[in-house]
């Protein structure tokens, strides 16, 4: 990434260019400051970001602020909230395509995955738009007779929500449906390597009619805006997603203000093979838990737990499979992997490779640039066995698509390596005993569990995780929560009027 503080040199006549989006305007920073973003399947570039700072985030949450408590947002009904979703909705349906084109350029995701994303994204927002009118207080009972006391249910203020570059657009949709449907406001940092989805779906926004101020997004980084606007004592509510490094940064800087947070994190998630599996099925399921997103998502299944009797079966399959992956283009529709998102991720997985050949792993597949694609950000789908779980492979994100498989010899054993990690993300269990499969679900240490399956995820259920995978739960009807504050109100009815 290059960023210019000044005026840029750079010849961006043949660039894309995006501007924040604050009070409904696209407007460049203060400074003038921009961005170059980088196509990871070419290594070029293709767009000028504006790449924001604190004076850009103090606009941006006054915008949010005055439409929370004075704009006409602020007496917009539950009702015309949703009516605004819908329209929503359909905008975003008539504008995929961009959103599609943008997502890929920016970050690798091959196109048929990126389109599930887009497509998705609509459903959150029809979603989330049947909450909006049903929000509703209560009449209290108390033990004071001559008190009449009621429950409001309010929005919570303005959110400031930090998203990854892994899946921009979705993780978006998680806060902001549920930010929309109860009426708050927000400013969004989307990733400094992924801001420009993000961005046109703010104008969308706007186009569906919503008031100014109610969605701000500013592009730039942790330091220049993400740490400015956590700590803003304007922001009423942060929600995280992220590693759990920053996580931690964004927890402690949103408590100083007594904002509370939500953070969803990383994962180093175990996918568990039992002998009496459908073995056919748990191959493909392990080789989609992994390669998936090129292994750029927090939920991949990155420990693969084999029992014994079959491990080296499952190895030999995991690993022939991993080689018959295409990678290349990712608007490509004969890829199933891209590249990493950018070139210093690119590194860390191949860093991550090194100290795994170094702990004494064995490298099965991959673990290589391909040659081929040396301009891009590529890195050959890697498997690695007789791991185990002390090693770095099995205890660090690699966030990327690297495999370490670990064999088990019974249920207690493979509950025991599962629960030793520090992320409690997700988890899956491959077995034909159903018995087992809901005993092992009891006993993982996790925020999701997937039996005989793994990576669904829908908006309209609780997701999210535990230990270093964070706290707080997003989709589903449970979210709406974090986006509400309760305020109870009492009269005093034996008061007479003279
Ligand atoms: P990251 O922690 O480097 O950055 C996340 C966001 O935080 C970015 O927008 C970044 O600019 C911002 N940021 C950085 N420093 C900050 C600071 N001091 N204050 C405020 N904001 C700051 O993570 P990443 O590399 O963008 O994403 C990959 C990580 O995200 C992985 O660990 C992955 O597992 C996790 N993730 C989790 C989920 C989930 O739902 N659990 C989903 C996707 C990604």
């Amino acid at each position: 990434m290059t960023v210019s503080r000044a005026n840029s040199d750079l010849d961006s006549r043949e660039l894309e260019s995006f501007n924040h989006f604050i009070d409904g305007q696209f407007v460049p920073s203060q400074d003038g400051a921009t961005r170059l973003s980088i196509n990871p399947a070419t290594g070029a570039p293709w767009a000028v970001v504006a790449e924001g700072g604190p004076a850009d985030v103090e606009r941006a949450v006054a915008a949010a602020r005055e439409a929370l408590e004075h704009g006409s947002w602020s007496s917009t009904s539950g009702l015309g909230r949703a009516k605004l979703m819908r329209r929503l909705a359909k905008l975003v349906e008539s504008h995929a395509d961009d959103l599609i084109a943008a997502e890929v350029r920016d970050n690798g995701k091959i196109l048929a995955e990126v389109e599930l994303q887009v497509a998705d994204l609509i459903e959150y927002f029809d979603y989330f738009a049947g909450f909006a009118d049903k929000i509703t207080g209560s009449v209290l009972t108390t033990a004071r007779p001559d008190k009449l006391v009621y429950q409001l249910r309010r929005p919570v203020g303005v959110v400031g929500a930090i998203t990854a570059w892994n899946s921009p657009l979705l993780i978006l949709a998680y806060k902001l449906a549920p930010s929309l449907a109860t009426g708050c406001t927000m400013v969004v940092k989307p990733s400094e390597h992924t801001s420009a989805s993000s961005l046109l779906l703010a104008g969308i926004l706007d186009e569906a009619g919503f008031p100014r101020g109610v969605l701000n997004v500013i592009a730039g980084d942790g330091v220049g805006v993400g740490g400015p606007l956590v700590a803003h004592p304007g922001v009423s509510k942060v929600a995280f997603t992220g590693s759990s490094a920053t996580g931690i940064r964004v927890a402690q800087a949103a408590a100083s203000h007594l904002a509370p947070s939500s953070l969803e994190l990383g994962g180093k998630s175990p996918n568990v093979i039992f002998a009496d599996s459908d073995i056919d099925a748990a191959v493909a399921g392990a080789v989609a838990a992994i390669f998936s997103a090129a292994g750029q998502s927090c939920v991949a299944g990155s420990r693969l737990l084999v029992q014994r009797e079959i491990y080296t079966e499952v190895v030999e399959r995991v690993s022939q499979a991993a080689d018959l992956l295409t990678i290349g283009d990712p608007f490509d529709r004969a890829s199933h992997m891209g590249p990493m998102a950018f070139s210093g991720h690119r590194d860390h997985v191949l860093n991550c490779i090194k100290l795994a050949e170094e702990d004494g792993a064995s490298k099965v597949a991959g673990g290589e640039v391909p040659h081929e694609l040396r301009d891009g950000f590529f890195v050959r789908p890697t498997v690695f066995a007789n791991v185990t779980n002390e090693m770095r492979i099995a205890r660090e994100e690699v966030f990327g698509p690297v495999l370490a498989i670990l064999p088990f010899v019974d249920e207690d054993d493979a509950v025991r390596i599962s629960n030793d990690s520090p992320f409690g993300l997700a988890a899956g269990v491959w077995t034909k005993d159903v018995a087992r499969a809901h005993r092992m679900a009891r006993r993982l240490e996790v925020g999701t569990v997937w039996i005989n399956s793994y990576r669904l995820v829908s908006f309209d259920v609780p997701f999210g995780g535990v230990k270093q995978s964070g706290y707080g739960r997003e989709n589903g009807p449970e979210v709406l929560d974090q986006y509400l504050v309760s305020r109870t109100v009492w009269t005093d009815t034996s008061v007479t009027q003279g």
